[in-house]
């Protein structure tokens, strides 16, 4: 058994994203410690000018994107011709395939300016880059709780603790994600396959990553680690809130270009090409303005 070390650990940097979000981006870049995920972005906010200017229409080619929000809500239209509100503790997740274009506008719940949400972009395997798009939503009711020694709790968005099963099942690269919050002066262990890469998101509170305790490490910091078969974190006196998501490497070659992430770089120029001349949704669109 050998337990995985701390390879990094990043603090997010503020970033400006759609007509104007003023986000955290935790990471934005293929590695090879991260593939198969290429972005997660941190649009938590008690500001709502933060999040208001929101993401207009936009198009997706070759990504499923999974958006986590534990607070506040986000309304999303696409040309699908889905639409709806993604309120406190729902997770939506969309498979852009072959095209899809969405809106998602963050808003505030009432008289609570407060956001914290999340959105994880995992690359689409060659084999499926130009699947038919698809978006599955499901609410906060829907997502398992496994409560570990009265003192860890799991969310299971997707994956599976003691045989329980988390309700996002059709991702293709079959990512484990999970929301694990620790009591303080516990620890956490959780095998995670040899072969499949991992990062935490650090949601709220402090602890150590791996064995070697050397340095607490606290919100907005994403960690990545080194290869093993476990991970172990470990709080002292404060308790710790992050998220753990793994998945399978793809390890395939990656262009990149804002929202479309293609194998090629003619791949990427026929798809912005596409988008250009109005042959972009290969799907019957359904969007009305
Ligand atoms: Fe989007």
């Amino acid at each position: 058994m050998s337990i995985r070390k701390v390879k990094l650990s990043l603090k997010s940097k503020t970033t400006l994203e759609g007509a104007g979000v003023r986000l955290k981006r935790a990471f934005g870049y293929a590695d090879e410690s991260l593939d198969p995920f290429l972005l997660l972005d941190d649009f938590s906010s008690s500001n709502p000018n933060d999040y208001l200017p929101g993401f207009p229409w936009h198009p997706h080619r070759g990504i499923e994107t999974i958006t986590y929000i534990l607070h506040g809500k986000v309304e999303h239209k696409d040309s699908l011709g889905n639409g709806g509100i993604i309120g406190s503790g729902d997770v939506q997740w969309m498979t852009a395939g072959s095209g899809i274009i969405h809106q998602e506008m963050p808003k505030p719940m009432d008289d609570d300016p407060e956001l914290t949400g999340y959105q994880l972009w995992a690359n689409l395997p060659v084999s499926h880059k130009m699947m038919d798009p698809r978006y599955r939503g499901i609410t906060q009711k829907e997502i398992p709780e496994v409560i570990i020694d009265d003192k860890v709790k799991v969310k299971i968005v997707s994956g599976e603790i003691d045989g329980v099963k988390g309700p996002v099942q059709d991702v293709i690269t079959n990512p484990e994600y999970l929301d694990v919050s620790i009591d303080p002066n516990h620890q956490f262990s959780h095998r995670i396959p040899q072969d499949h890469n991992v990062f935490a998101y650090v949601i709220s509170g402090e602890a150590y990553f791996d064995d070697d305790h050397t340095q607490l490490i606290d919100q907005k910091n994403v960690v990545m680690y080194r290869n093993g078969d476990e991970v172990h974190i470990k709080t002292e006196e404060k308790p710790v809130r992050f998220l753990l998501v793994s998945a399978k490497p793809l390890k395939e070659p990656v262009a990149w270009r804002g929202p479309i992430v293609m194998n090629t770089e003619e791949e990427l120029q026929e798809a912005f090409r596409e988008f250009k001349n109005g042959t972009f949704i290969k799907h019957s669109s359904k969007i009305d303005n």
